[in-house]
């Protein structure tokens, strides 16, 4: 992103944080979110591993650098059980940053999270240097990638200006969903149509992770050409990454024997 004007080394920028709830394509969501307290040392290791060895979360995970998120980091939380992921955007904005020395701001938010000292330093370094940093939850195992692409939504929403510039600038409440985004999303959870930041988030997210209906994606083609006019190469990589996981979810599906009702074509959005 770009780094914002007028930033001094030392001084934590606004930061804006996005809870999270997501779903995935494939049969892994069906697993219930594992409790924080039954996840201990060894628990994590292997979630770490299971992390690591995702092939679908290390595409994203290296998509989203590549976009220029800050960090991306897996983390302890012991919060909702909805809330599996947070994105933490670091721009500097006088009314955000007013709102949030209402509120509390991300500090209370990050501290929902149970982070080690290393993970703090971490995360307030990237926030410093004006960068944006993406928290995912252990308990997501099962829907890392669903959970990372949604985050990575919310990063392209604000980060990349996939909303408009008043629909970034102000409060999500101020931008309902309309019916036929309700009619077409067929999320399963009302958190993803609470306003249309979580909408673009979620829309994002199945697009990225290679699903979405025809009618949902239609909703990408506004901010998919503010993208290629503000970001073209940024742009490209999103859309590249799109057909990679448009074949990996046949590849998925046809050894599984599995009939996907969605179809997706690689054109979609085009
Ligand atoms: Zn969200």
């Amino acid at each position: 992103m770009s780094r914002v004007p007028g930033q001094h080394k030392g001084a934590l920028p606004t930061v804006r944080a996005f809870q999270s709830a997501v779903v995935r394509w494939t049969s892994k969501s069906d697993l219930p979110p594992l409790p924080p307290e039954e996840i201990d040392a060894k628990m994590r290791q292997s979630l770490l591993r299971e992390w690591k060895n995702d092939r679908e979360v290390q595409d994203l995970e290296k998509l989203g650098y590549a976009l220029g998120v800050g960090k991306i980091i897996l983390a302890d939380s012991d919060i909702v059980e909805d809330m599996n992921g947070q994105y933490y955007c670091a721009r500097r904005d006088p009314l955000k940053q007013f709102k949030f020395r209402v509120t509390g701001g991300y500090e209370k938010s990050l501290n929902l999270w149970k982070l080690s000292r290393k993970q703090r330093a971490t995360i307030n370094r990237t926030f410093r240097s004006g960068r944006d940093v993406i928290l995912v939850a252990y308990q997501a195992s099962g829907d890392f990638p669903a959970t990372l692409a949604h985050e990575l939504g919310h990063y392209i929403n604000h980060t990349l200006w996939g909303l408009s510039r008043v629909e970034a600038k102000l409060p999500g409440e101020c931008f309902p969903v309309t019916q036929n985004m309700r009619r077409v999303a067929r999320f399963d959870e009302a958190h993803l149509l609470k306003n249309r930041d979580e909408f673009y988030a979620e829309t994002w997210s199945r697009f990225l992770c290679g699903g979405g209906s025809r009618t949902l994606l239609r909703y990408l083609q506004r901010p998919l050409g503010r993208l290629r006019t503000r970001h073209p190469e940024k742009a490209r990589l999103i859309e590249r990454h799109r057909i990679k996981a448009i074949r990996e979810k046949r590849n998925w599906l046809n050894t599984r024997g599995v009939v996907n009702d969605e179809q997706p074509g690689i054109a979609d959005c085009g």
